[in-house]
C-alpha cells in the first residue's frame, strides 16, 4: 500500500508518500480502507519531533481518518467488512486505576494514534476495534474524517471539564483553528454567550457563522481589554485557551470572578507566569483537558452526523501533497480542517 511517511524528524521535506508494507490486523484490530483524514497541529509537532516521544521509523502520521472496513480480526465483534467507520485516536491500557474507573484519557499509558504510534494517513490502516466509531450513510468522507479529534477535544473541554451552563459567557481563543471552531459551535449549542478571537476580517465573519456573538481581532485589539469593554468590566466565565504562553496572562485577565480557563494545549509555549495573584484574589480555576473518552466522542459525533455541528473543510489534497497540507497548517491561513485523501481516491 501507499502511505504518508517520514524516516526522520525535520522540516516539511522529510514527508513522503510511497510504498509501505500492508498492515496485518491483529485479533482485536480492524483493517480500514482509508477514504479521507484530516490533519491536526499535532501532526506538525510529531513531524518535528516531540521530547520524550521515540517513534518507530519510518512513521506514518495522522490521527483522524474515515473509511470502509475491509477485514476484521477474529476477536472483533462490533464491525464487519463494508461498515463505514471513523477513527478516534486515544489509546489507553484498559487496566490501570483510571481506565477501570471509566476515564481512559487519564490512563498512565495514554497515547495517541499518529503521535506516539503509527497513524492512519495511508491507503489502509489496522486500527483497534475500540478506536473506531460507526459513520452513518450520507455523511461525506471529508466530514467523517475531520470531526473526531477536534470536536471530541472541544466537547470534553467545555462539557466535562469546564462544565459550561446556558447563559454563561465563553471566550474561545483562535476560533479559526480546528479545536477553536468546534468550541465556538459547542458553546453556542450549549446556550452560552460566545466571544471569539481570530486574526482577520474573514476569519471573524466565519466565527460569527459558527455561532460567535462577539468577535475580537487579536491582531489589532488587546482581547482582554475588548472583553472588559463588551462585558462592562465583568469578564467571561470560561476561556478556552489552546494558545499558551502568548495568551495565558490575558486569558486570566479576561475572566470574571470565579471564572475558569480550560486548556488543551500550548502552541506558543508551555510556561507562562502562573498568575497566582489573580488566581487567588479572583478565585479562578485553571483546568487541563486532553482528548476525550469514547463516550464523549460518541456524544459529540452524534451531533456532527445529524448536522448540528459542522467541521469546516478548508482544503482537500491528495496524500502525495501532505507536505503542502503541513504548510497550510503552519501558515495558519484559512479556516477549519485540511484533509488528505489517498491519491487513488482523488
Ligand atoms: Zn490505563
Amino acid at each position: 500500500m501507499k502511505a504518508v511517511q517520514f524516516g526522520e524528524h525535520g522540516d516539511r521535506d522529510v514527508i513522503e508518500y510511497g510504498e509501505f508494507p500492508d498492515p496485518d490486523p491483529a485479533a482485536d484490530e480492524v483493517l480500514v480502507d482509508v477514504k479521507a483524514g484530516a490533519l491536526n497541529h499535532l501532526d506538525v509537532w510529531t513531524r518535528k519531533g516531540l521530547p520524550g516521544v521515540d517513534l518507530e521509523m519510518p512513521h506514518i502520521p495522522g490521527s483522524d481518518a474515515a473509511g470502509v472496513v475491509e477485514a476484521v480480526g477474529e476477536d472483533v465483534t462490533r464491525f464487519e467488512p463494508g461498515d463505514r467507520v471513523t477513527v478516534t485516536a486515544g489509546v489507553s491500557c484498559g487496566e490501570c486505576e483510571f481506565c477501570r474507573d471509566g476515564d481512559p484519557t487519564l490512563c498512565y499509558r495514554f497515547n495517541i494514534l499518529g503521535e506516539h504510534q503509527r497513524g492512519v494517513h495511508a491507503e489502509q490502516a489496522a486500527v483497534p476495534e475500540e478506536n473506531l466509531v460507526p459513520v452513518p450513510e450520507g455523511v461525506d468522507w471529508e466530514v467523517a474524517g475531520s470531526a473526531s479529534l477536534v470536536f471530541g477535544t472541544a466537547w470534553r473541554m467545555l462539557q466535562t471539564r469546564a462544565d459550561v451552563e446556558a447563559g454563561e459567557k465563553v471566550l474561545v481563543l483562535g476560533a479559526s483553528g480546528g479545536v477553536g471552531h468546534a468550541a465556538v459551535q459547542i458553546a453556542d449549542h450549549a446556550g452560552c454567550e460566545v466571544f471569539a478571537t481570530a486574526s482577520s476580517e474573514e476569519k471573524l465573519r466565519y466565527a460569527e457563522e459558527c455561532g460567535a456573538d462577539h468577535v475580537i481581532d487579536y491582531e489589532s485589539d488587546d482581547f482582554a481589554d475588548e472583553v472588559a469593554e463588551i462585558t462592562g468590566r465583568r469578564g467571561v466565565d470560561v476561556v478556552v485557551d489552546h494558545v499558551g504562553k502568548e495568551t495565558y496572562p490575558d486569558s486570566l485577565k479576561s475572566l470574571a470572578r470565579g471564572g475558569r480557563v480550560v486548556t488543551c494545549g500550548a502552541t506558543t509555549g508551555p510556561n507562562p507566569g502562573a498568575g497566582l495573584d489573580r488566581i487567588f484574589w479572583n478565585q479562578l480555576s485553571v483546568i487541563g483537558s486532553t482528548m476525550a473518552t469514547p463516550g464523549e466522542v460518541d456524544d459529540v459525533l452524534e451531533l456532527v452526523w445529524d448536522g448540528t455541528f459542522e467541521p469546516r473543510i478548508r482544503e482537500v489534497l491528495p496524500m502525495s501533497e501532505a507536505a503542502r497540507a503541513h504548510e497550510l497548517l503552519e501558515d495558519r491561513q484559512g479556516f477549519g480542517k485540511v484533509v488528505v485523501k489517498p491519491d487513488s481516491e482523488f
